[in-house]
């Protein structure tokens, strides 16, 4: 049984020795008890703030401890009464081969799931992420100009789609052509911008003739402040990640543009509205499954996966993660379905 546990908090940017990989012996389930054996580990972002000791929403994982994450498993062993071995189930066993579960926070696979791996994107946190936050916060209207970053990734890719699909122009931002021709000739959008290029904010404002009337924060940094000239009165910003930042040890060097923030949100009546996807919207599960089933099925949204083999290559995939080197949804197959 691998396992690769937090071996020091990052400084900066993850390294591989911030993680290490154990080896142990597979447990056996008690009474009450199952064994897990993880097919596919989801990777994302969120798993750079479990790494840090600073305050956050959630607890930090501890020095020494298997690095958490959302995973497809198949159960092999049961001594629990609602559970039979070969069941798949959505679980947050972690970074590791198998795991013991007494049944708590386990979610049973729908069989009409199409293919697991999708619990953990399209159909899971990520596809979740992006349509409460758009359609409850966001609000979309027909006809008005959304704008989405990351927009080839697992959150992006989804908030573009729906947007397109309320009626909206939608202009995503990627990093490199080869994404942005994706994003635009496989997703439907109607223009992506590449955030490396230096030219970005003339090309946003040449993007959006009518203004932004939402921008869907997945990364702040330099392509916040691209934004933040061309919105419009009553924009809608939900602020969902801002991945150009979780490697900072400290606030940029000034000059300090707080002021040109809060002046924009005044005068412009702008809400911006930070949400933590399962705290906030977790009963609404339900309802996002049954529309994102519709819309996959009739092929009106489309997904990307990016599928990195082996257990022992999480760490690498994940530093390339917070780089961009990922395109689509990132997962861990960690033995074959
Ligand atoms: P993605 O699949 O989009 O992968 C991350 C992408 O971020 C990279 O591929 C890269 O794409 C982009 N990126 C990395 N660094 C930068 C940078 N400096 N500037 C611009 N873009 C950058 O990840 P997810 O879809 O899983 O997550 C997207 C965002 O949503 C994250 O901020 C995440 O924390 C947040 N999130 C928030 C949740 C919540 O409950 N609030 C729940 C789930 C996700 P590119 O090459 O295109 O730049």
């Amino acid at each position: 049984n691998r396992r690769i546990v937090l071996n020091s908090r990052p400084v900066g940017a993850p390294r591989d020795d911030d993680f290490r990989l154990e080896e142990a012996e597979i447990p056996q389930p008690a009474k009450g008890q199952l064994l897990l054996r993880t097919l596919y580990l989801s990777l994302d972002p969120y798993m750079r703030g479990r790494m840090s000791d600073a305050p956050s929403y959630a607890a930090p994982v501890g020095i020494g401890e298997p690095m958490p994450g959302g995973t497809v498993a198949r159960v092999e062993a049961s001594q629990h009464g609602d559970y039979n071995a070969g069941d798949l189930v959505l679980a947050y066993s972690g970074w590791q081969d198998y795991a013991l579960s007494d049944g708590q926070g386990l979610v049973k696979l729908d069989p009409a799931m199409p293919q697991p791996s999708l619990a953990l994107g399209v159909l899971g946190m990520p596809g979740f992420t992006a349509y409460m936050g758009l359609l409850d916060i966001g609000r979309p209207q027909a006809g008005e100009t959304v704008v989405v970053a990351a927009a080839s990734g697992a959150v992006g890719s989804v908030v573009g789609q729906i947007a397109r699909l309320k009626g909206c122009r939608v202009v995503g931002i990627a990093g490199g052509s080869e994404k942005c021709r994706y994003v635009v000739d496989e997703l439907g959008f109607d223009a992506c911008l590449d955030h490396h290029s230096a030219t970005l904010p003339q090309a946003l404002a040449d993007a959006c003739p009518q203004g932004i009337d939402v921008y869907f924060e997945n990364v702040g940094g330099a392509v916040f402040d691209a934004v933040l000239p061309l919105l419009n009165v009553r924009a809608r910003i939900p602020v969902c990640g801002l991945i150009a930042h979780y490697n900072d040890q400290s606030l940029p060097p000034g000059p300090n543009r707080l002021g040109l923030l809060t002046r924009t949100l005044l005068v412009k009546r702008i809400k911006m509205q930070g949400f933590i996807i399962f705290d906030d919207y977790g009963d609404r599960y339900g309802e996002f499954f049954a529309a994102m089933f519709g819309w996959l099925t009739a092929g009106k949204v489309k997904f990307r996966e990016d599928i990195v083999d082996g257990l022992e290559n999480a760490p690498q995939a994940f530093i390339g993660l917070l780089e961009g080197r990922n395109f689509g949804k990132l997962l861990v197959r960690v033995a074959p379905a």
